[in-house]
C-alpha cells in the first residue's frame, strides 16, 4: 500500500512563524492545477502499489474550489489504483469552511478533515498573523461534525510568547469538549528567514522560551493521556481507531509520492523532491518534465532514517528489524547507545522494542541522534 501527497502552494495570508513554500498571490491558481493534474499523468510509473492513502496538503488546499479538488482526485483514481477504503484528507483553514464546501467535499470522498486551528485564543492568533478568529475556530468544527466529518483531527501550537499555561490547558480542553477525534501539537519553532526570526533578531519580540515549550509538551501528555488519547507519535495524539494513516506511513517507511511543486516522493531507498518554485514547476510541466532532485539514501542513512521514525512513534524501534535488515553489528551498536538511556528511564525495552518514555520524548531528537550509525 502506497500514498499520495499533493500540495497547494497558496495561503490568505502568510503566519509569522511558517517556513512551508506557499504564495499569498492566488492569479496562478487555475494554472497550477491544469499543471498538478499534468503532473499526476506525468507519475503514473512511480507508484505500482495500491493507493491506501490520499492527503491534500499545503499551502491551504481549502482555498480551491471544490470542483479543482475534484479534478485531481479525478486524475489520481484514473491514473492510479485507489483502494476503495482509502483515507482521504484535505487541510483546511477555518475561515475557509462553509456548509456548500463541507457538503462537496463529503461528496468527492474526502473522508478525513485536518483543520489549521493553532490555538483558541484571539491575542495567540494576532501574534501568529493567522487569517481566522477564536470563534471561527470553534465554530467551524462545530460545522464539520454537524455535516459528518467525525474523522476530524486540528493542529495546535504551544509555547507562543502569547500563550499562559492556563490558555495552554484552555484549548486542550477545548479541543476535547468539541469531540475532536485527533490532534496534532507542535512547539513553535523558528525557522530561518521568517517574519518571526526577523522580528525576534530586531528585538521586536520576545525568543521562545525553550523552558516554557518543555513544561507545555509535559502538560499536554499528561492531560491527552488522561483523557484517553493515544500518544502514537511525538506530536500526534489521537482516540483509539483514528490514527492518520497517511502520516502513520510516513512513520513505517511506506512509499509515497509527492505531486506539486515542493511536494517529496520516497521509496524506501531515495528521496526526491519537486522545485519549490511555482513558476518554474508550471513551466517544466508545460514541457512534460517533472522537475525534481534526488537522493539515494545508503544503506546506513535508511538505518538513521529508521532510528529517527521509528523512535518518535508508540511502537518504537524494532531491534528485530534491525537485525534482520542491517545486521548484527547495527544491532549491538544501538543497544550500547541506548544503554545509558535505558538505565536512567529515558527509554524502555520490552518485546525486543525500544520505545521512549514521556522523559525521553522531551528529548527525542537528541537520542535520535545519539543511536545513529
Ligand atoms: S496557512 Fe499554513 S501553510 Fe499557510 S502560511 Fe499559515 S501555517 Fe503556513
Amino acid at each position: 500500500m502506497a500514498g499520495i501527497y499533493i500540495h497547494i502552494p497558496f495561503c490568505r495570508k502568510a503566519c509569522h512563524y511558517c517556513n512551508f513554500h506557499f504564495s499569498t498571490t492566488h492569479s496562478l491558481l487555475a494554472q497550477m492545477i491544469d499543471a498538478i493534474v499534468a503532473e499526476v499523468a506525468l507519475q503514473q510509473l512511480y507508484l505500482q502499489e495500491k493507493i491506501d492513502t490520499i492527503y491534500f496538503g499545503g499551502g491551504t488546499p481549502s482555498l480551491c474550489t471544490a470542483e479543482q479538488i475534484e479534478r485531481i482526485l479525478q486524475a489520481i483514481k484514473v491514473t492510479f489504483s485507489v483502494s476503495d477504503g482509502a483515507e482521504i484528507t484535505l487541510e483546511s483553514n477555518p475561515d475557509d469552511i462553509t456548509a456548500e464546501r463541507l457538503i462537496a467535499w463529503q461528496q468527492m470522498g474526502i473522508n478525513r478533515l485536518s483543520i489549521g486551528v493553532q490555538s483558541f485564543v484571539e491575542d495567540d492568533l494576532r501574534w501568529m498573523n493567522r487569517a481566522h478568529s477564536a470563534t471561527q475556530a470553534t465554530d467551524c468544527i462545530q460545522l464539520a461534525q454537524q455535516y459528518g466529518f467525525t474523522n476530524l483531527t486540528i493542529d495546535l501550537i504551544y509555547g507562543t510568547p502569547t500563550l499562559s499555561d492556563e490558555q495552554w490547558q484552555q484549548n486542550v480542553q477545548t479541543a476535547i469538549d468539541l469531540g475532536v477525534t485527533h490532534l496534532s501539537c507542535y512547539a513553535l519553532t523558528v525557522e530561518p528567514k521568517t517574519a518571526l526570526d526577523k522580528m525576534i533578531q530586531l528585538e521586536k519580540i520576545a525568543n521562545v522560551d525553550i523552558e516554557q515549550q518543555a513544561k507545555h509538551f509535559e502538560l499536554l501528555m499528561q492531560w491527552l493521556q488522561a483523557a484517553g488519547f493515544e500518544h502514537y507519535e511525538i506530536s500526534n495524539f489521537a482516540r483509539p481507531d483514528h490514527r492518520s494513516r497517511h502520516n502513520s506511513s510516513y512513520w513505517q517507511g511506506k512509499t509515497y509520492l509527492g505531486l506539486g511543486p515542493s511536494a517529496h516522493s520516497f521509496n524506501g531507498y531515495s528521496r526526491q523532491w519537486n522545485i519549490a518554485n511555482n513558476a518554474l514547476y508550471m513551466a517544466s510541466i508545460a514541457k512534460e518534465v517533472v522537475p525534481f532532485e534526488v537522493e539515494h539514501l545508503t544503506p546506513t542513512q535508511q538505518l538513521n532514517e529508521y532510528i529517527m521514525t521509528s523512535l518518535r512513534t508508540m511502537e518504537g524501534l524494532s531491534l528485530q528489524h534491525v537485525q534482520l535488515r542491517w545486521g548484527n553489528a547495527a544491532h549491538t551498536a544501538i543497544l550500547q547507545a541506548a544503554h545509558l538511556y535505558l538505565h536512567d528511564n529515558y527509554m524502555v525495552q520490552s518485546d525486543q522494542y525500544l520505545r521512549l518514555t514521556n522523559a525521553g520524548r522531551l528529548i527525542a531528537d537528541g537520542i535520535a541522534a545519539d543511536l545513529f550509525q
